[in-house]
C-alpha cells in the first residue's frame, strides 16, 4: 500500500487512521511521527515491530512501547556505542513513563484498561479488529501524542548540541518544522555516512559560525540576521560539490562534510568559502572555522561532530586565528561541562559555594572604601574551582540564579555581621548576572533579602557588566534604581563598551576593566583614552573605580589623572569573609 499523508493532518489524526487500519498501537504512534523524523513508514514498523515486542515494563500499555521508539528514534537510537545517548534515552523513557502513568491515573495495564486479556493472540487479533483501543482508551493516545509533541520540543535542545542557551530554543515553533530539521540532520548523517564508507580520499567536518552575530541581530533586525543565514545557505549550496555535504545545525551554526587529497586544498576550500560569505551587502560577517580530520572511519560520526564543535567553539575565542583544528586538549572543556552540570545542584545542597570579598581601596586615604563579592567553587574531590571555569556553563542552563542568590544572601549576612559587631562596615557589591535581566525575580529576591536581613539598601551595591543587549540593561537597571539600589558599570572598556548605555542608564559608578587600564599603560593613545573617560565620568556625576590594579606605576598613573577608587591585586586579592572581616576590624582600630 502507498501511503501518503495529507499536509494538515495532527499527530492524532495520523496515529487514529493506522489504527483503523488495525495496525497495532504502538506502530500506530511511531508511524505518527516517522515521516517527520525522516523514516518511511515501511522502515518505522519494521524496527517498531522488532522494538514492540520487547515492552519495557511487562503488560504496559502498548503507547508507551512506541512512545520510546519515537524518543529513541529521534535522539538516533542506534548510537549503540554512545552510552551518553543510552543513558539520555533511558532517562527520557522513564520521565514518559511517569509522566503517562500520572495522567492516566495509574492505569496504564491493557489488561485494565481494555478488559481484555492481551497474553493471548487472539486476544490481541480482537483489539485490533475491533478497534478497541480507539473505542475504549482513546485517553491513552491523546495522552501520548501530547506529551511526546512536549517531550520532542524539549529534545531539540539536546539534538542541537548541549551547549545552546535557553534563550535560543524557539519556543513557539512548529512541531512539523522542528522534526523536519530532525529529519535533514538524519538524512546529512547518512550522506556522510556513505562518503566516508566509500570514499579513498581524507576526510574532513568543518563547523563554522558567525562571529558575535547577536550583535548583527541587534543592529540590523533579526528579519536581516534571517537573509544572512539564507545567504550562506545559498553560497554553501554554490560551492559544494555532490561529495559535499553541509547542514545548517541551529541558528548561524553550519557544518560541512568534505573530501580531499592535502591540508593545503582544504584550507583553500575554507578560504574560497570564507571570501564567499565574509559580506552580506554592506556588512563584514566574520566566521569561527573549527575543523575535524577523520583519523578513524570507525569513530561515532557524532563524536567527529562534536570534535568539530570543540575546535569552533575555541576558534571563537581565538582572536588571532578564525581557522583552528581539533586538538585532544579541545576535550577538557567539554568534560569541564559535564562535570559542572552533574555537580552543581549538591554544590549547592552542600554549601560547596563560598563568597570571597576582595577589598576596594582609596588611594588617596590608603583605606578601605568596599568590597565585592566573589563566588568561589570549593569541591570536595577537585578543590577550588574558579568562576570563570563555571559561570559561562550555568549561565547556560540559568542554574547562575541560584548561585547569585546564595551570594547575595552571604553578602547580606555579612553586612548584618559588621554591623551586629560595630564593625565600620563598608559597602558590598554583588555581581548581576545578565541572566536576572530578564524576569522581575532578582527585584523581589534583592528587596526580600534586604527586607529580611535589616539592612540599609546602599550598603549592598549591584554590578552589572555589558553585555550587547544594552536595552535589556537599561530597563532593568531603571528599575533596580528606582527601588533604590547602587549601580556600578562592571568591566567597562572590556566588549562591547558604548557610551551610550551611561547616557541611557543610571549607573552610579564605572568599573574600569583590567585590560583598560593595561592598555592606559602600553600606549598613548590607551592613557589619553583613559584621561577622557575620567573627565567624562566626572561631568556625568559619576563614581570611577578600576579594576584589576596590580603595579605602583599603575597606582601613580591612576592617581595622577584623578582616578583614586582602585581593586586589584595591588592591594589585596579576593579572601575569605572571616580574613576580610579581620581586615575591616584592624582598619577600625586605626
Ligand atoms: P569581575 O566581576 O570583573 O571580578 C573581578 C575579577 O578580577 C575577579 O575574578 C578578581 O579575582 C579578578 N581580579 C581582581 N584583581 C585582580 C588583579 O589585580 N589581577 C588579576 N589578574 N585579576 C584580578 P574572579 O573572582 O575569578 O571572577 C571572574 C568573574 O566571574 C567576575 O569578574 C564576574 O564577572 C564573575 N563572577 C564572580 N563571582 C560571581 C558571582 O557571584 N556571580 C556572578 N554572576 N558572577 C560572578
Ligand atoms: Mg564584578
Ligand atoms: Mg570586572
Amino acid at each position: 500500500m502507498h501511503w501518503k499523508w495529507g499536509v494538515l493532518l495532527t499527530h492524532k489524526e495520523k496515529a487514529e487512521q493506522l489504527l483503523q487500519q488495525q495496525y497495532h498501537c504502538s506502530q500506530a504512534l511511531f508511524g505518527a511521527f516517522a515521516e517527520e523524523i525522516g523514516l518511511d513508514l515501511k522502515t518505522a514498523f519494521k524496527i517498531s515491530a522488532c522494538f514492540g515486542g520487547g515492552m519495557r515494563q511487562g503488560g504496559i500499555c502498548g503507547c508507551i512501547t512506541a512512545a520510546m521508539l519515537v524518543i529513541g528514534m529521534a535522539t538516533g537510537f542506534y548510537d549503540s556505542q554512545d552510552r551518553e545517548l543510552e543513558l539520555y534515552v533511558n532517562k527520557k523513557t522513564d520521565e514518559f513513563i511517569k509522566r503517562f502513568t500520572k495522567q492516566m491515573g495509574g492505569n496504564v495495564n491493557c489488561r485494565d484498561i481494555l478488559g481484555m486479556d492481551i497474553s493471548e493472540p487472539t486476544g490481541m487479533a480482537t483489539i485490533r479488529k475491533e478497534g478497541l483501543i480507539l473505542k475504549k482508551c482513546p485517553k491513552a493516545l491523546d495522552i501520548s501524542i501530547d506529551i511526546l509533541e512536549d517531550m520532542l520540543k524539549e529534545h531539540i535542545k539536546y539534538i542541537t548540541e548541549s551547549n545552546i542557551s535557553l534563550e535560543d530554543i524557539p519556543k513557539d515553533e512548529d512541531m512539523k518544522s522542528l522534526l523536519k530539521g530532525i529529519g535533514m540532520l538524519r538524512h546529512f548523517r547518512r550522506n556522510v555516512n556513505n562518503l566516508l564508507y566509500s570514499s579513498s580520499k581524507e576526510t574532513a567536518f568543518i563547523q563554522f559560525d558567525i562571529r558575535k552575530f547577536k550583535i548583527v541581530n541587534d543592529l540590523y533586525g533579526e528579519k536581516f540576521g534571517d537573509e544572512i543565514l539564507d545567504f550562506i545557505t545559498g553560497q554553501l549550496s554554490g560551492i559544494c560539490n555532490d561529495r559535499q555535504f553541509f547542514i545548517n545545525l541551529r541558528s548561524d551554526v553550519f557544518m560541512i562534510v568534505t573530501e580531499y587529497d592535502s591540508e593545503e586544498e582544504l584550507i583553500s576550500f575554507i578560504h574560497e568559502l570564507d571570501s564567499r560569505i565574509s559580506y552580506y551587502r554592506d556588512v563584514r560577517l566574520q566566521m569561527s572555522y573549527g575543523v575535524y580530520t577523520v583519523e578513524d572511519r570507525k569513530m561515532e560520526m557524532r563524536q567527529m561532530e562534536d570534535r568539530a564543535a570543540m575546535a569552533r567553539k575555541a576558534a571563537k575565542n581565538n582572536v588571532l586565528k578564525n581557522i583552528l583544528f581539533y586538538k585532544e586538549q579541545f576535550k577538557d572543556s567539554l568534560y569541564n561541562r559535564k562535570f559542572i552540570e552533574e555537580n552543581m545542584q549538591a554544590a549547592i545542597a552542600e554549601r560547596q559555594f563560598m563568597m570571597y570579598l576582595q577589598p576596594k581601596y582609596s588611594i588617596a586615604k590608603n583605606e578601605i572604601i568596599g568590597a565585592e563579592a566573589l563566588v568561589r567553587w570549593r569541591h570536595p574531590g577537585r578543590g577550588m574551582i574558579y568562576p570563570d571555569q563555571f559561570i559561562p556553563v550555568i549561565e547556560e542552563n540559568g542554574f547562575i540564579k541560584k548561585v547569585d542568590y546564595y551570594i547575595w544572601e552571604e553578602a547580606c549576612h555579612f553586612i548584618r555581621q559588621c554591623i551586629d559587631e560595630s564593625i565600620n562596615t563598608c559597602p558590598v557589591s554583588v555581581n548581576v548576572s545578565r541572566i536576572h535581566l530578564r524576569d522581575n525575580e532578582c527585584i523581589e529576591m534583592l528587596s526580600g533579602m534586604i527586607e529580611e536581613s535589616g539592612i540599609p539598601k546602599e550598603l549592598l551595591e549591584l554590578e552589572i557588566t555589558e553585555t550587547a543587549d544594552n536595552q535589556q540593561i537599561s530597563l532593568k537597571a531603571l528599575q533596580l534604581k528606582e527601588e533604590g539600589f547602587t549601580l556600578l558599570m562592571d568591566d567597562f572598556g572590556s566588549g562591547y563598551s558604548s557610551l551610550n548605555i551611561l547616557l541611557e542608564t543610571p549607573f552610579d559608578v564605572i568599573k574600569l576593566d583590567k585590560k583598560f587600564i593595561e592598555n592606559m599603560m602600553v600606549s598613548k593613545k590607551g592613557r589619553l583614552l583613559l584621561e577622557q573617560v575620567v573627565s567624562m565620568a566626572g561631568k556625568l556625576n559619576l563614581g570611577l573605580l578600576a579594576e584589576g590594579v596590580e603595579t605602583k606605576d599603575q597606582i601613580e598613573l591612576l592617581q595622577s589623572i584623578g582616578c583614586d577608587q582602585v581593586q586589584g591585586y595591588y592591594y589585596a586579592k579576593p579572601m575569605p569573609k572571616e580574613e576580610f572581616f579581620e581586615l575591616l576590624k584592624q582598619q577600625k582600630a586605626l
